[in-house]
């Protein structure tokens, strides 16, 4: 038979499951030999059982009254006992502490009788009658549903009466009035009666904890936190110890380090007479911790040692919660702390420094989320804001500027130094120069996958977007905000990228030590110090290599500053907007070989330059350059607006001939869906100039690079290949090209030719496509896409919200690998690939490969690097450790 209950001796810190954390560290603390007050667990299993049959399951009465018996023997007290009352805690108690459950009734087992047994047992009525008031609070609040308001109103008047703010100086006549009065509240609020029954008081209380696990904020608060639905909680049943006789006695808080900077010394809060909550509740001024040395030098002796026990016993630092009860202490809680970012990368190198953990267990004490939120501007926390409207938190980060509509006007302003916020209703390709000179990006449509987003992240930019509130007004430069206010080009704007929120006027900002760090800057800073260590430990555990995808110069400098060990995506579709637009429409609208060919070879040298800077800056590292790949229409005007023209030209009596050829192209190349159209190796295919052009492009500018002492490394890139005589027939024509530039140059060029795995197809053939390609990538965003059968474009801001709520997935598959499903297919082709090519090289370039879980996907998969933004580089160095060390993605606390 399942035992549904645990005495706290029976139970240790690895039970979290069953026990929950608060009942599993309890059980640890009292095996440590640790003045813990008595008690039992129920456990998940029983909650699970209650919520899944709508009642307890049966045996539970029986083992509870069992262990009650236990308890009360130890005590030498019983329940509902109206001489000398045991009294006890109801304390829930999940796997992951869970604010948004309900928490903890106190005093359970007083009622009208045992409260004058508890007076006289303890020649305090005050004491007695104001744990009474205490019960029925926290009892009608969480167990019985009444607003805790009316409670609280009731006791503020009470105090107002006697001209005080502080209840300690409530009488016992203050308090016993009370006690009827919530007594009278309760029974108006819920037509009940307080039930008198000390067990009753019990197993309600109990109840109402399991239920509180599918409370609203209980279950909204899992879902963003990526916890579970149907873990349950435990209840923690616990002899009460009374912080709330008098000045000898009282409740506190602590940590064993300081929580918010890591730095080593206990840190913590202490209130005398005082019950639980209290310290928590700003009832009445604490004092620190510290401070207790004055007040009960032997109690403060014994909890530091208590505390360095602990910490020593969990390796980790450990936050506690105790009561002294007339000098006496006990300890009530303890769990590893919860810790700021910058905390947590001190901690980690002072414990190793200390003895305590190892390397590898510092690299696992951190995150790359919290490492992420090290490198980002941030607002002053202390300064004023005013909120105009909240946004996705599309890429974090905080910027200020100037409000501007279009990418020219950001591009004019930023020259002569302004800073800009680009906003835009949504950005498209064409946004993309504004975009770059920006300091932050503000859309009112589209969410995180959105093109702004996207983008934004790629570069580190500042991004909010989706922020519907904004009616933006493109033509009228301004936009309004939902109360009506006007905020016009030029006036000045913050974005807040790491929580969606948009302020009016200029939010001041602290720049990140960390990244000036990473970019090579000599930051003196402790924190950068714990930082650059936990790094240095990071890269010699992973196994993966991190790569970058960087398209220009700059950002391949950068990507190698951060760590990058080569480029895993160099897209080539960017080097042809602008100016070089023009190039490719003369390219598209050719009537004859003669002209393709002129525009060809006036695109070649440009690519070539590209190249050339891009290879120098990656000099001795590989760098993988994918031939282009969106569809032909994207570097056209749009169809309508070119329609619209032609005609008004066309009433005019003017017939420009390009214009119309151009319109002709527009509307041959125009496709219903073109992500599944004339794209990536398609267009090698059926228009080979192209593709043939940036071969050589690439081939020559290593070349030049080689010549000219330089160490280059291109791999060549055929994008959204199915099948293996696709990706065969643009490679032999490349090799062509290969063998003639080097003859021609008189160099060995040690290049690379391989393929994107992002068609489901694809990752089918992989067996057979790996003859061919020396080296896979997996382009994980078209291939979740392509797997799912849904546009990213569209379906995020659609229906994912509903597919969230549904429980179809708990993050969506573009933040995070879909491991299931898309993962199947990559996992599948890196096995057939390998079997067909044992030194096939793997990797991924997209968005997942800088997400912390798809990192530990991508890990286990076996593949040999990520790529990812520049930014995310140092992310997914320390992700990668900690894959290679088995940790989970959550950092431990
Ligand atoms: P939470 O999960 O919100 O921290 P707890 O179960 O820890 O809730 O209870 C909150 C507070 O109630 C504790 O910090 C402690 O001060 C008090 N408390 C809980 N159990 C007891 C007990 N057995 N005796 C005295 N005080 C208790
Ligand atoms: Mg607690
Ligand atoms: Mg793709």
């Amino acid at each position: 038979m399942t035992s549904y209950v645990y005495k706290f001796a029976d139970g240790n810190k690895d039970l979290k499951d069953l026990l929950g954390g608060k009942g599993a560290n309890l059980a640890e603390m009292t095996n440590l030999g640790l003045p813990v007050p008595p008690g039992f667990t129920i456990t998940t299993e029983a909650c699970k059982a209650y919520l899944a049959e709508g009642h307890e399951p049966e045996s539970l009465a029986a083992e509870v009254t069992e262990h009650l018996a236990e308890v009360e023997r130890t005590m030498g007290r019983r329940l509902g006992d109206a001489g000398d009352p045991l009294l006890l805690s109801v304390r829930s108690g999940a796997k992951f502490s869970m604010p948004g459950m309900m928490d903890t009734v106190l005093n359970i087992g007083l009622n009208d009788d045992t409260v004058r047994g508890l007076a006289a047992q303890s020649s305090d009525e005050r004491f007695a009658m104001d744990s009474y008031r205490r019960l029925l609070q926290m009892f009608g609040a969480t167990v019985m549903g009444v607003d805790a308001e009316e409670f609280h109103s009731k006791l503020d008047a009470r105090k107002a009466a006697k001209g005080t703010t502080a209840d300690t100086d409530l009488d016992v006549d203050d308090l016993t009035a009370l006690v009827a009065t919530y007594k009278q509240v309760i029974a108006e609020q819920t037509g009940r009666e307080f039930p008198q029954d000390a067990r009753e008081q019990l197993d309600l209380a109990v109840r109402a904890v399991f239920e509180s696990w599918n409370g609203d904020r209980a279950v909204l608060y899992r879902r963003q936190e990526r916890i579970p639905q149907d873990l349950g909680t435990a209840v923690n049943v616990q002899v009460m110890v009374f912080g709330n006789q008098g000045m000898t006695s009282g409740s506190g808080v602590g940590f064993t380090r300081d929580p918010a900077s890591g730095e080593r010394g206990v840190y913590g809060d202490y209130l005398q007479n005082a019950q639980g909550e209290d310290v928590v509740a700003g009832i009445r001024n604490t004092v620190s911790l510290h401070d207790l040395a004055d007040l009960d030098k032997a109690s403060y002796d014994e909890l530091l040692g208590i505390m360095d026990k602990l910490e020593r016993h969990y390796r980790d630092m450990c936050d506690i919660e105790f009561t002294i009860e007339r000098g006496k202490l006990w300890m009530l809680q303890t769990r590893v702390g919860k810790r700021t970012a910058e905390a947590a990368f001190r901690i980690a190198v002072h414990m190793v420094d200390d003895g305590l953990i190892s390397k590898d267990e510092a690299v696992l004490r951190v995150s790359g989320g919290q490492l992420a939120q090290l490198m980002f501007p941030r607002f002053d926390e202390r300064a004023e804001r005013s909120l105009l409207a909240t946004g996705m938190n599309a890429s974090p980060g905080a910027a200020v500027g100037k409000v501007v509509f279009d990418s020219d006007t950001a591009v004019e302003w930023a020259d002569r130094g302004e800073d800009v916020i680009l906003v835009r209703k949504e950005t498209n390709p064409d946004d993309l120069k504004g975009m770059v000179v920006a300091r932050g990006i503000l859309t009112s449509r589209g969410g995180k996958t959105s093109h702004a987003a996207v983008v934004a992240r790629g570069m580190g930019r500042t991004c909010v977007c989706g922020a519907e509130a904004l009616d933006v007004d493109v033509k009228a430069r301004q936009f309004r905000v939902r109360d009506g206010g006007i905020v016009h080009e030029g006036d000045l704007i913050s974005i807040d990228g790491t929580t969606g929120e948009v302020f009016a006027g200029a939010v001041p900002v602290s720049s990140s030590l960390v990244v000036r760090h990473f970019e090579g800057e000599e930051v003196h800073e402790d924190l950068v110090d714990a930082v650059a260590r936990v790094m240095a430990y990071a890269d010699t555990i992973r196994r993966l290599h991190v790569r970058a995808n960087a398209d220009t110069p700059e950002d391949a400098a950068r990507a190698r500053r951060f760590g990058a060990q080569g480029i895993g995506l160099c897209r080539t579709e960017h080097m042809f907007l602008g100016e070089r637009r023009e190039l490719v429409e003369h390219l598209i609208v050719a009537e004859d070989e003669a002209a393709q060919e002129a525009a060809l070879a006036a695109l070649l040298p440009l690519q070539r330059q590209d190249f050339v800077e891009i290879l120098e800056a990656m000099d001795g590292l590989p760098v993988t350059i994918r031939l282009i790949d969106p569809p032909l229409h994207e570097f056209l005007p749009d169809y309508t607006e070119l329609s619209v023209k032609v005609a008004i030209e066309d009433v005019r009596g003017k017939h420009d001939k390009r214009q119309l050829r151009l319109l002709e192209a527009v509307k041959r190349l125009h496709e219903q869906n073109p992500m599944l159209g004339l794209r990536g190796v398609r267009l090698g295919i059926v228009i080979p100039g192209l593709f043939l052009m940036q071969a050589r492009a690439i081939l020559e500018a290593a070349a030049i690079r080689i010549k000219a002492g330089g160490d280059a490394w291109p791999e060549i890139m055929i994008p959204l290949v199915a099948s293996k005589r696709e990706l065969d027939l643009v490679r032999n024509e490349v090799l062509g090209v290969a063998q003639e530039v080097q003859e021609r140059e008189g160099v060995s060029i040690p290049f690379r030719i391989g393929t994107m795995i992002e068609l489901p197809r694809a990752a089918m053939t992989a067996g057979q496509i790996a003859e061919s390609a020396e080296f896979f990538s997996f382009g994980t965003n078209d291939l979740t896409q392509m797997t799912w059968g849904f546009s990213r474009d569209d379906v995020e801001a659609s229906f994912f919200t509903n597919y969230l709520d549904n429980n179809i997935f708990q993050v969506s598959p573009f933040e995070s690998l879909d491991t299931e499903g898309v993962g199947a297919l990559v996992r599948k082709a890196v096995i057939d690939g390998r079997a067909t090519r044992p030194d096939l090289h793997l990797g991924v370039c997209g968005e997942h490969g800088g997400d912390p879980d798809s990192i530990h996907f991508f890990h286990d998969a076996g593949l040999d690097y990520v790529s990812c933004s520049p930014f995310r580089v140092p992310v997914a160095r320390l992700e990668a450790a900690r894959a290679t060390l088995g940790g989970g993605y959550a950092a431990s606390t």
